[in-house]
């Protein structure tokens, strides 16, 4: 602890207390001790880097009931390297083509226009094209199906509540790209918890599942997990690191692997319905506070903000009411000491979301939130 803020202090880097969301701008998580450890014993040693991916992967994709599993340096990294597996297979000729020279190659990668967001460039840098199907607001079966062709190297699919709307279920997206012979790709980076997501979308037929190794599972922040169909994770090793593939620039590190098998070992000896129950007493505590500040109103929300189900605080600040606008108020939390950070909820409100809050944290929330609002 000492060491760290020390760290920080010399740098003239503030730490924060997040309670927006296990964001990557904020350091994505905060890993337990024995992930740390970990990471300082893997780090004592020269190894084979090959065969410790191997290594770790296998023993990840025992633990999470999937065929095979690959530790990316990111999901958004694990996007890229599905994407170009789909494409690719294990022909190194193949390989050596992206991500400009693909004529002739499956090149296109299905997707709902309503799920569309950033994290498709890691998409495209392969080389694959869109191609959207749907409204904003609704899909039809029979586009997903008009959609695969010859062309198709796979459907990329969003998961989570928050991408839920107006796209296809994804029983029905795999039952359709199962009977076309085309793979599904998951990206449910931030779909933990719950934790059964590890193995819930490769158990209901996805060839692919993604997971980022630095919000819910608390492992090392650039890493993502790459799970399920054998022949798929054997084309993602090839187009990863430390072969000369699109993969290269996006190198896992040996203290990387160690470290999410760490997270997901640590993750899986937690209770996850105490977890959840200990997010609801700091989300209850922090409304039972701020109900009791003039001008603020306070309830309970849910789903969390990328959909998983646990519960985060809405606090609105009722302009001309309160002692502070939201923005202000906003600005102050950041500006104080320690600086605070919270996400926004419309025009008037902020969140304060528990996931990323070590129990008692949520105190020095409601501290500052009186100081400035009473
Ligand atoms: C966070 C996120 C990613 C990227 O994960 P990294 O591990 O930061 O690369 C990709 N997709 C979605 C939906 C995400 O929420």
């Amino acid at each position: 602890m000492e060491a760290r803020v020390g760290i920080y202090d010399t740098l003239g880097v503030k730490p924060v207390i997040n309670a927006a969301a296990t964001l990557t701008r904020l350091g994505g998580s905060i890993m337990p001790e024995q992930v740390v450890a970990a990471m300082v014993e893997a780090s004592r040693s020269f190894v084979d880097i090959v065969e410790l991916q191997e290594r770790v992967g296998k023993r990840i994709a025992e633990l999470t009931r999937n065929e095979a599993a690959y530790v990316s340096c990111g999901a958004a990294a694990g996007l890229t390297l599905a994407t170009a597996a789909c494409v690719t297979g294990t022909d190194p000729a193949l390989i050596a083509r992206l991500p400009r020279e693909l004529a002739g190659l499956r090149d296109e990668v299905v997707v709902h226009r309503c799920q569309r967001n950033g994290y498709d460039f890691a998409v495209r840098q392969t080389g694959v094209r869109l191609v959207e199907i749907g409204y904003p607001n609704a899909t039809q079966e029979w586009e997903l199906e008009a959609a695969l062709g010859p062309r198709t190297a796979a459907v990329l699919y969003f998961a989570g509540a928050n991408f839920s709307r107006g796209a296809l279920p994804l029983s029905t997206v795999i039952e359709i790209a199962r009977r076309r012979g085309v793979p599904v790709i998951v990206d449910g980076a931030a779909q933990i918890p719950p934790v059964s997501n590890l193995w819930a979308y490769t158990q209901a037929g996805a060839d692919i599942a993604i997971f980022s190794g630095g919000k819910g599972l608390r492992g090392p922040q650039p890493s993502g997990l790459v799970l399920g169909r054998q022949d798929l994770i054997d084309a993602v090793r090839m187009n990863g690191s430390p072969n000369s593939a699109i993969g290269r620039p996006m190198k896992v590190g040996k203290e990387e692997m160690v470290g999410l098998l760490a997270a997901v070992e640590w993750y899986l000896s937690q209770d996850e319905p105490a977890l959840i129950e200990r997010y609801e007493r700091q989300v209850a505590d922090v409304i039972a506070a701020a109900r009791r500040l003039p001008g603020v109103t306070a309830e309970r929300g849910f789903p969390s903000e990328a959909g998983q189900p646990m519960p985060r605080a809405v606090v609105r600040i009722c302009e001309g009411e309160a002692k502070l606008t939201r923005d202000s108020l906003v600005a102050q939390l950041r500006a104080g000491s320690p600086r605070i950070e919270v996400a926004l909820a419309g025009q008037d409100g902020i969140f304060v979301n528990p996931q990323t809050l070590d129990p008692g944290q949520e105190q020095i929330i409601i501290d500052r939130l009186v100081e400035l609002l009473a």
